[in-house]
């Protein structure tokens, strides 16, 4: 009897075509898919970046992190990331009233 081997070499699960691999890449062999992680740091970069922007653009230089936001919650609902629709969600919301906030703070 053999230890298992695989419990050391977590398996993958391509979400496109199905197959199961033990691969350390971040793509499917068969199909090309790139892996969705949950619960993986690196992924949800985007989401978060997009969240903090959205959260600044608020008080702060919403003409620039407003955009910025905005293109970060695109790139996190091109990667499937969690929350990436509700980042989007946000980034346009903090984006207007970042916007608001600033034009009632100009004219006093
Ligand atoms: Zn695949």
């Amino acid at each position: 009897m053999s230890t298992a081997p695989f419990a050391q070499s977590p398996t993958k699960l391509c979400s496109a075509c199905g197959t199961v691999t033990q691969t350390v890449k971040s793509f499917c062999p068969e199909c090309g898919t790139t892996y969705g992680e949950p619960g993986g740091g690196r992924l949800a970069s985007f989401v978060w970046g997009a969240f903090a922007c959205a959260a600044v653009s608020l008080l702060f230089f919403p003409i620039v992190l407003g955009p910025l936001a905005i293109v970060l919650s695109a790139l996190a609902m091109k990667r499937k990331e969690s929350h990436a629709t509700l980042a989007m969600s946000l980034s346009v919301a903090g984006m207007v009233l970042g916007f608001i906030l600033g034009a009632m703070a100009a004219s006093g």
